[in-house]
């Protein structure tokens, strides 16, 4: 599958967020965006004033960046999200935190989602002692994730993990750090998705 190859912490840059695309480096002073937060380009520090239009898609760019989505990916979840019932916007955040790569990025088995996919790819994960290698599996309350017996010496994985206190877990997961497993006690409400995102703006520009 495509996938963006260039430098991720020029997406932070473009984006005027800090989308934590590289792990531990991403909370040192190593970060890019923290030396300099403005866009890169010859023109990064011109002063500009985004459309309506360029808001909306700024918006949506950035969601897209931060959960690793390409764009024909991203419109199909949208169109679930406004499928379902609720309002779409925390629909959609809530269809993109229950990905299996994000929910392994959020139990910190992963320093970042990126890490998290190819951990997923590479059967690493058991979705109610089931094998599940799809980075884009919807998980829903009581599953249960865990680390197959194999990959529980992995170091990457166990350097990760050192660094969830850091992060920390969101209120609707449960992790179980020594048994190297977790849970989903319930879906996740927009309070519990704390990413500085306007979702309405990605909505008006859909609904175009
Ligand atoms: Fe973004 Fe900073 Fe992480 Fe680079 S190091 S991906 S700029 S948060």
């Amino acid at each position: 599958m495509a996938r963006y190859t260039k430098s991720a912490c020029r997406l932070c840059r473009r984006e005027n967020l800090k989308l934590f695309l590289k792990g531990e480096r991403c909370y040192t002073e190593k970060c890019a965006y923290d030396r300099r937060n403005y866009p890169p380009g010859q023109h990064g520090q011109a002063r500009k004033k985004f459309s309506d239009y360029g808001a909306q898609l700024r918006e949506k760019q950035k969601v897209k960046r931060m959960y690793g989505i390409l764009e024909n990916q991203f419109r199909n979840i949208f169109k679930e999200a406004d499928r379902q019932k609720g309002i779409t916007g925390e629909t959609l955040l809530s269809l993109l935190e229950r990905r299996l790569d994000n929910i392994v990025y959020r139990f910190g088995f992963a320093n970042s989602r990126n890490e998290a996919r190819q951990l997923v790819r590479h059967n690493h994960f058991l979705v109610n002692r089931s094998k599940v290698n799809i980075p884009s599996y919807l998980v829903k309350p009581g599953d249960v994730i865990e680390l197959r017996e194999k990959s529980k010496k992995v170091i990457r994985i166990l350097e990760a993990l050192e660094g969830v206190a850091r992060r920390g877990v969101p209120p609707w997961l449960e992790l179980d750090k020594d048994q190297m497993k977790g849970s989903v006690k319930g879906l996740p409400t927009r309070e519990d998705i704390t990413i500085p995102i306007q979702e309405k703006l990605i909505v008006e520009l859909f609904s175009k």
